[in-house]
């Protein structure tokens, strides 16, 4: 009989969000894999935060003021964007086109409403979930991180409990017990 072969999909690059609650420890993850494998390419945000000390301009953010952010938005400049704790960020469109476009995988480490923003408009999107062993993981990390104010913990905590129920939208959820198994897993999923 004549069988057709089915032809698998293409083998491209692809878009990866690592995203989950806030203190989860998505940037630790992120770094230390980066550590072992500068050559993965990680998308740099736009954002109105306020630099925290040792936080520099084009490394860990792009760092904007309101108006600046306004324009970013008005011109499509913007893959996606979104308001978390009373700032905003923003993932430049170019960078990461221009990186698929060379056939090299692209990384974005952002929150929930991101996340499903590039699931809206990126069908072929990777999205990885980075969830805290525990809720009282999540809380001692959050508070533990003093760099911020009770205030600002507050809304990351509420922040956090909504964003926790959103894990089935995720195609993949990494436990985030140990940072070097994490990172390793994730290095996985962008290969
Ligand atoms: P932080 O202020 O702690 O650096 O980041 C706060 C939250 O914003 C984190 O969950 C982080 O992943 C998220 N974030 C960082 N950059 C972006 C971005 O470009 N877009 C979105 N939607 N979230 C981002």
């Amino acid at each position: 009989s004549r069988g057709t072969t089915p032809v698998p999909p293409a083998r491209r690059p692809r878009l990866t969000v690592l995203s989950g609650p806030s203190g989860v420890g998505k940037s630790t993850v992120v770094a230390h894999m980066r550590k072992a494998h500068p050559e993965v390419w990680l998308s740099v945000s736009c954002t109105t935060r306020k630099p925290r000390p040792g936080e520099r301009e084009g490394v860990q953010y792009f760092f904007v003021d309101d108006t600046e952010f306004d324009k970013l938005v008005a011109n499509g400049e913007l893959l996606e964007w979104a308001e978390f704790a009373g700032n905003r960020y923003g993932t430049p469109r170019q960078a990461v086109l221009d990186r698929l476009e060379a056939g090299e995988p692209v990384l974005l480490e952002i929150d929930l409403q991101g996340a499903r923003q590039v699931r809206a408009s990126m069908e072929d999107a990777q999205l990885v979930f980075l969830a805290p062993p525990s809720w009282d993981e999540l809380v001692r990390r959050l508070t533990g991180r003093g760099t911020e104010s009770p205030e600002v913990i507050e809304r990351r905590l509420a922040a956090a409990r909504t964003e926790l129920a959103a894990e089935s939208e995720f195609d993949t959820t990494l436990v985030n017990t140990s940072v070097e198994d994490v990172a390793r897993e994730l290095l996985a999923l962008l290969r």
